[in-house]
């Protein structure tokens, strides 16, 4: 037989443990600890300090352990039902007297007297130099610093305690370091050991300082590591060699209506050069709603074209595949491109028509919804793939496209800024070409806040603008009245609005409950100006554009997020006229009326994505599903993203180094990795 110590590894099951049976074990799994590894890494929340210490530093509302003698008698004082405060006197030392504080403990008031000695921990009272009694310690070997877990009710956090201590214990000299030796000395980390000791047995604070730094730095490079990892692995799917024609591109670009930003020559620089390149393209373009992100697209799509391939462009909702299909086709009104849009109310003769010029590759640019990766859509050589107005383009999605034998080069378009703490966690595995700036000669959008009762002068401004002759969106959070909740809503408010309007003004109404056509039937009509108003829920959010209207007003705004309110602002502002959105709230909250603030102040999106993300933090943001943050255990990738953006920068130079994994220095990391991998795939 081997020796049993030979066999000790950190991914041995907690059960291996003393004292844990199949319970504990299926409690522990509750709080996400299976093997000793996790149990290691199941950090303390927080951490209090038992050590005795002068009152000089100590800083009004920390919690401090005190020790002294009492010199008065306790006086208790009954208030309410069953609360009680008893208060004695406590001489520290001869000349500094404080006052204890014990809450609805009335017992205390028999066991305390004169002369006892008593070490206390509490919260501490600058001002009225008084310690609320957090606890009462029995003797001096209590008075220490101590570790605090998170617990549940199936198990204590001192049994949690005492585990950590037992696995440390008996696994201490299995504990290596995963990172490479050059990042810890590169960074003046610690060794995991001394890292893994000092977080759950800290002598004092700074310990749990430094110790944290290596620990947070260690799980940022790992989550790299794995994302760059996954990232190359899907640039060695060898994706297709677009050898576009330049001179043909070159020529359509100098006979748009206008010269491209700098910015915009950039990212078609940038996606140029994927296609040709014989990666698999996943990029996002990013830039706020108006930066012109449609004429990117339609010049990489003509790059492909050129190159003999043919392009997809993929809207969320028909309505903005329909006005996709007419833009381009103004567009490439002079170029050998025939535009197909597949929706799904065409005739099924028209429909099967299509489908087969689309696999014959008569049609090079197909435009539609989602439906273009359904079934029975087949292409002739599908080279470029362009989503519109997605967060992401799934795994889920490329795999769709590979298992139809296609592997074309994706670029996703989003106009919600993303902050660089997503960029680098949850569209980590994506390139990033980013619009900063807006075509020059916009007019900026004016926002404004107005409470509920001032409604009637945001409808007195649109009766003006109206009567100018231009149009106006009003949104509210919900389509009908909710029995739950008292917020404006679209119907009521359409019906409200028709009647005061009527004569004079025609107003519309557009919700997501509507089929597709009635949707874009009613959208075509609001351009048409057969509507001056258009009451909506958020399903305007997206791509619309309407240059004449020139003032939007959205009621409970403070129901919406930051990005979104922005998003929808974005729906205006897009002619030659001054735009206005009034914003109607009565935030109860700071934070409500912080958020209305910063809607009003900031125009940019992506400083109010930064906002939103500290705000809320990402799982609001861009609604929890989409995120794909991870969970962090120990680090903060929203505050503490220049570790993270170093993490990724060392893994990437790590991972371009040929050979890295054969390496000794790196075994554990290389073990560590797969280890990870097995417990959780990250992307999918
Ligand atoms: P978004 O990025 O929101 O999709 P669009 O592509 O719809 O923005 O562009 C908004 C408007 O700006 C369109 O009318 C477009 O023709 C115009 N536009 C795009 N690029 C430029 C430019 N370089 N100069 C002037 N106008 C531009
Ligand atoms: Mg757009």
């Amino acid at each position: 037989m081997t020796d049993n110590k030979q066999l000790k590894s950190l991914e041995d099951p907690v059960d291996k443990l003393k004292g844990v049976g199949p319970k504990k074990a299926k409690a522990l799994n509750k709080l996400g600890i299976s093997t000793i590894n996790d149990l290691l890494e199941y950090y303390p929340i927080r951490y209090e300090d038992f050590s005795i210490r002068g009152l000089t530093m100590a800083k009004d509302g920390e919690k401090i352990t005190v020790k002294g003698d009492i010199v008065t008698e306790p006086r208790a004082v009954f208030y309410g039902r069953h609360k009680s405060r008893i208060t004695v006197k406590l001489a520290i030392n001869d000349n500094e007297i404080i006052e204890l504080v014990f809450f609805n403990q009335p017992w205390l008031k028999k066991q305390l007297s004169v002369g006892q000695k008593l070490i206390v921990y509490g919260k501490w009272n600058l001002s009225r130099r008084s310690l609320s009694v957090i606890k009462t310690l029995d003797n001096v070997t209590d008075s220490k610093f101590s570790a605090n877990y998170a617990s549940n009710k199936e198990i204590k956090q001192q049994t949690i305690a005492q585990l950590v201590k037992l696995a440390f214990d008996e696994y201490q000299d299995v504990i290596y370091s995963i990172l490479p030796n050059f990042l810890i000395q590169k960074y003046k980390l610690m060794d995991r050991k001394t890292m893994i000791h000092n977080l759950h047995f800290p002598k004092n604070q700074d310990e749990v300082t430094l110790a944290k730094r290596t620990a947070v730095f260690e799980e940022f490079f790992l989550f790299e590591m794995r994302l760059q990892m996954a990232k190359a692995q899907d640039k060695n799917n060898h994706g297709l060699v677009i050898e576009y024609n330049n001179e043909k591109l070159k020529q359509f670009i100098s006979k748009l209506p206008f010269e491209l930003t700098n910015d915009q020559k950039r990212v078609v620089n940038e996606i140029c050069f994927d296609l040709k390149r014989p990666i698999h393209m996943n990029r996002l373009l990013q830039g706020d709603v108006g930066s012109g992100k449609t004429i990117v697209a339609a010049i990489a799509m003509y790059a492909a074209i050129t190159g003999g391939y043919q392009a997809a462009l993929m809207a969320p909702t028909e309505i903005l595949a329909e006005q996709h299909a007419k833009n381009l086709a103004e567009i490439f009104a002079d170029c050998p491109v025939n535009i197909v849009l597949m929706t799904g109310s065409l005739k099924s003769k028209i429909r099967k028509n299509n489908l087969l010029n689309i696999k014959n590759g008569e049609f090079n640019l197909i435009i539609g919804t989602h439906a273009l990766i359904s079934d029975d859509v087949e292409y002739h050589n599908l080279g470029l793939v362009i989503i519109d107005e997605q967060h992401r383009f799934g795994v889920e999605q490329r795999k769709a496209l590979r298992q139809k034998g296609m592997n074309p080069d994706i670029l996703s378009m989003t106009a919600t800024p993303i902050p660089r703490t997503l960029q680098i966690t949850a569209y980590g595995e994506m390139d990033v070409s980013l619009i900063k700036h807006l075509p020059a000669g916009r007019k900026p959008i004016q926002t404004r806040w107005l409470h509920h009762a001032q409604t009637p002068t945001a409808i007195n401004f649109i009766l003006k603008e109206l009567a100018k002759g231009r149009q106006a969106f009003i949104v509210t959070p919900l389509i009908e009245e909710s029995e739950t909740l008292d917020v404006q809503n679209a119907i009521a408010v359409y019906e409200k609005i028709k009647t005061d309007f009527a004569p004079k003004f025609k107003v519309g109404l557009l919700h997501g409950r509507m089929k597709d056509d009635e949707k874009s039937a009613v959208m075509q009509d609001f351009k048409k100006q057969k509507y001056d108003v258009l009451v909506s829920t958020t399903v305007i959010e997206v791509g619309i554009d309407i240059p004449n209207a020139s003032v939007m007003l959205i009621l409970d705004a403070d129901r919406f997020g930051l990005s979104q309110l922005h998003q929808l602002r974005g729906r205006i502002g897009r002619g030659e006229y001054n735009s206005t959105c009034i914003v109607v709230a009565d935030p109860k909250t700071q934070y409500g009326i912080k958020r209305m603030e910063t809607i009003v102040k900031v125009s940019d999106g992506f400083t109010l994505a930064q906002k939103d993300l500290e705000l809320r933090g990402p799982g609001d943001v861009l609604g929890t599903k989409q995120t794909g943050v991870p969970d962090f255990k120990i680090g903060d990738p929203v505050k503490q993203i220049n570790i993270l953006q170093i993490a990724q920068q060392e893994a990437i130079s790590l991972i371009n180094q040929p050979g890295w994994e054969k390496q000794p220095e790196n075994r554990e990391l290389v073990g560590y990795e797969n280890y990870l991998l097995k417990k959780h795939s990250m992307i999918d």
